[in-house]
């Protein structure tokens, strides 16, 4: 089988277990943007804890622009890796008032997909995970981003290779995603991964997809 008519039957499969995401892909792009960064390696929970404190300290972006690394670490705490993601925003928001004057990021809406994908990802501590699940959630683009849920079904789906790493997924994914689809597949594969196909113990006596599941196939068939 083709693997863009598996992604469809996979696709259509997951619509009739958890429905069709909406987005209205207008939100604040630097907002998305930095609450992206604050997620990585987090749940939605303590990204969201993380994200309150910063703003409750520095209620705007030239207050975090001019506040010292350290404080927007410490405000950050929460959501780990602080460090790191300190720094990339800190260094974010110092590249794009010099850039572009304002702490803004609206002028995106304008700009073409992929020239907007390199445009973020040319920032340290930006890979094309951040890039994609802001341009996808704030602008609404059809991107797909890769997370980990997303990551490992596709593996055991067999979408992608077993040793294929997330980078490459962000390439190997996109060209098989059904038309259209985009956002309701990336949020159908995460709730699919949460809820039914745990990375360590994938409930598969309740899915519907084990005729096209190579983990299945290996692992669990009698
Ligand atoms: S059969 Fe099991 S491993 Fe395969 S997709 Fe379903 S839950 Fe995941």
């Amino acid at each position: 089988m083709e693997l863009q008519q598996k992604a469809k039957i996979i696709s259509d499969a997951l619509e009739v277990l958890f429905g069709v995401p909406t987005r209205d892909g207008t939100g604040d792009v630097l907002e998305s943007l930095i609450l992206t960064i604050l997620s990585q390696n987090t749940t939605d929970v303590s990204r969201d804890k993380g994200y309150a404190v910063l703003k409750e300290r520095f209620p705007t972006w030239e207050d975090v622009l001019h506040a010292d690394v350290k404080a927007i670490e410490a405000a950050i705490r929460v959501v780990g890796l602080g460090e790191q993601k300190s720094n990339t925003i800190k260094n974010f928001l110092t590249w794009l008032q010099a850039e572009h004057g304002e702490l803004s990021l609206e002028f995106m809406h304008n700009m073409e997909t992929e020239e907007a994908l390199e445009f973020l990802c040319q920032h340290k501590g930006i890979g094309i995970k951040t890039a994609s699940v802001t341009l996808s959630f704030a602008c609404g683009r059809e991107v797909f981003p890769v997370d980990t849920h997303i990551l490992r079904i596709s593996k055991r789906l067999g979408l992608i290779p077993p040793n294929c790493s997330a980078e490459k997924a962000h390439q190997l994914l996109p060209p098989i995603v059904p038309e259209g689809k985009a956002y309701p597949f990336h949020i159908n594969l995460i709730y699919f991964g949460r809820q039914i196909c745990d990375a360590r113990k994938p409930l598969c006596e309740r899915c519907s997809l084990t005729q096209h599941c190579l983990y299945f196939k290996d692992n669990l068939q009698a």
